[in-house]
């Protein structure tokens, strides 16, 4: 019997897993420039936080979750993103947050959706995010949005775009649900099953539908700005104007929603052309009421998440390598038992040194050696034959020049290799 993974996932070989450790790297260096210290949520949660959290009527929580009984007869769940388990987090752990005035956390790790896999879009996934909260000031999205882009910006991706709209709050949402209902209720019969079943539920999802036909009847949509209260308004400008001054480009997309419930007045996504129909890298957003409906006192907030796999996907199309850890320095080889010894010991001296290498475990041949040497990137080979354990020696052997030099000591090894 043959096994594969499951649907929807997929192993990072070793390649690819250096290219996500470092582009996480990366980020994080990024998000410490702006003072996010990183916090480590377990994997699943109980399923009540999501329902609670992201939101009964959305299609993650009525459609995607990965939900089981454990033995103890709970109902848990692999967690489908990351901001419910920060929050809960928070509210957990709250005397060490709650003296800062914006509490800035940032997560990273596999997230799980029970999707119908495509390109760039997963069953396991990977996100790296951050969180502010605890203040309600326009600045905190805009900084929030700026070090987004800074941390996209830093890998080398220059050309992403921010897409932005507001929501509004408890005040508004009301009456930009009407509107929506009265435009969409004379095209509605045009519309897919899950549109038709969201008119009533939750009619701010319909803009979430992802079937092209729904897309096409939005065209058209009275703008959810008009019905924003002075509140929501003044801070969407502000937050806009801010982008401005802070030269960040961003267009208002007036249709956009995002698939969480919890989210108030600001919400936006980074999308990169290089991708297909799946062309958001990042989304988040405000969410306000979050903080207060999973049991804390009222607290402002602010989030994103960047998807890793997708970044990854625009890394390799713009040519970005940021990973040069896979290749070795040195190929330690030994052909004899003496000599193979001799070699492994070499081995362990030179990484003691810092300096990275693969010993050559086969006894076949010193060319074999250099071979496989080659193949992992090594700029040198050590060899060790009858010669050099008649004479004690080390032959170092520069594999690009194909210059080879005899040296008596480790210690002199160690000064040419790292010169
Ligand atoms: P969300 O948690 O839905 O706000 O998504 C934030 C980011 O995570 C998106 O912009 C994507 O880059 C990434 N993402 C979300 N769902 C998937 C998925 N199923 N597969 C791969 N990446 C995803």
């Amino acid at each position: 019997m043959k096994y594969n993974s499951p649907r929807g996932t997929r192993d990072l070989l070793p390649k690819e897993s250096s290219i996500f450790r470092s582009t996480i790297k990366s980020i994080l260096n990024t998000f410490k420039l702006f003072n996010y210290q990183e916090l480590t949520t377990p994997i699943f949660e109980s399923t009540g936080l999501f329902e609670r959290a992201v939101g009964a009527t959305t299609d993650i929580v009525e459609k995607e979750m990965y939900t089981f009984k454990d033995k103890g007869d709970r109902s848990i769940t692999l967690r489908p993103e990351g901001t419910a388990s920060i929050v809960r987090a928070y509210l957990q752990s709250l005397s060490s947050f709650q003296k800062q005035h914006v509490a800035k956390l940032a997560y990273v790790g596999p997230m799980f959706r029970y999707e119908r896999p495509q390109t760039g879009r997963y069953r396991q996934f990977y996100q790296i995010g951050v969180e502010a909260i605890g203040s309600n000031s326009p600045l905190v999205d805009v900084e929030t949005m700026v070090m987004g882009v800074a941390a996209l910006n830093k890998l080398g991706v220059e050309k992403a775009e921010i897409a932005i709209n507001s929501v509004g709050c408890d005040v508004c949402r009301p009456v930009i649900r009407e509107q929506l209902k009265e435009f969409v209720g004379s095209i509605k019969k045009n519309l897919c099953d899950d549109c038709q079943n969201r008119f009533d539920q939750n009619p701010l999802r319909i803009l979430d539908c992802k079937n092209p036909k729904c897309q096409t009847y939005f065209m058209g949509m009275p703008s959810m700005a008009n019905a924003l209260c002075k509140e929501c308004n003044d801070h969407f400008i502000c937050v806009l104007d801010q982008l401005d001054e802070n030269d960040i480009p961003y267009t208002v997309d007036s249709n956009l929603v995002r698939g969480l419930d919890y989210y108030t007045k600001t919400v936006f996504e980074i999308r990169s052309s290089l991708l297909g129909a799946q062309n958001a890298i990042c989304g988040g957003g405000r969410y306000d009421n979050l903080i207060e409906e999973l049991g804390g006192r009222s607290t402002p907030a602010f989030g994103f998440a960047i998807g890793i796999d997708r970044l990854v996907m625009v890394l390799d199309q713009l040519n970005i390598l940021p990973d040069d850890e896979l290749d070795i320095e040195v190929i330690c080889i030994g052909i004899g038992t003496e000599a193979q010894n001799k070699s492994f010991q070499i081995m362990q001296k030179l990484r003691a040194a810092g300096i990275k290498g693969e010993y050559y475990f086969k006894n076949k041949s010193i060319g074999d050696g250099i071979k496989q040497g080659l193949l992992l990137g090594a700029k040198f080979a050590i060899i060790l034959g009858e010669e050099e354990i008649d004479n004690k020696l080390i032959l170092l052997k520069d594999l690009g020049s194909k210059e080879q030099t005899h040296y008596k000591s480790i210690q002199e090894v160690v000064k040419a290799i790292k010169q």
